[in-house]
This record gives C-alpha cells, structure tokens and sequence, in this order.
C-alpha cells in the first residue's frame, strides 16, 4: 500500500464510505433488536440479495452522525426527565418557602 493510497482511503474513512468485499460502498443499517438495538452498522450493498459478500462491521463511534447523536441525546433527555421532574418539584417548594419567608419579612416591617 503506497502513503498516497493510505491518504485517499483515510479520506473515504472521513466521508463515511466504507468499501465492502465487492469493493462496493456500504449501505448502513440499523439493528433492530438484541443488546445492540439503535446501533448502526456496515453492510454489503448486496445485503439480502444474491452476492451478498458477508462484509459486516459496526459504525464507529467517531462516524456517528448529528443524527445519531439526536437520538442519543433524546433518549438520555427521557432517561434524564424523571429526575428533571423531581428537581423542578424541589424547585417549586423552595421558592414557596422562599416566597413565605419574604411575605413574613415584609409584614415584620410593616408593623
Ligand atoms: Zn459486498
């Protein structure tokens, strides 16, 4: 492998072009069940068709795209928003208390 092939393919590595058995860019798909559920991977575009050359391998974790990270971030904002409720009851009580306390303050000066 000549340093100019290494450059281009590290290239085709950026654009997200991963070449299969066939030399052929992969098609990327998503697992739908198992532990690896939501996880995207490489596969020959021949998938499920004759030629199928069996080429498989997960998207990097450095490929992931805006999108990817969209769904990321949803899911842990759904994860997360339980906890987020509680925070904003907490929240709320606080500034009643605080709201109280100023009301007692004020009728203290009044008097
Ligand atoms: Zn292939």
């Amino acid at each position: 492998m000549s340093s100019s092939h290494f450059s281009s393919s590290r290239t085709d590595n950026y654009n997200n072009q991963v070449l299969c058995g066939c030399n052929l860019e992969c098609t990327i798909l998503t697992a739908r069940k198992g532990d690896n559920k939501g996880k995207r991977f490489y596969r020959c575009p021949h998938f499920k068709k004759s030629g199928d050359c069996q080429f498989f391998q997960w998207v990097d974790d450095a490929h992931f795209t805006i999108v990817d990270l969209k769904y990321l971030i949803i899911a842990s904002e759904e994860k997360n928003m339980r906890h987020l409720d509680n925070i904003v009851k907490l929240i709320k009580i606080v500034l009643v208390l605080l709201l109280m306390a100023n009301i007692m303050i004020f009728l203290l000066i009044l008097k």
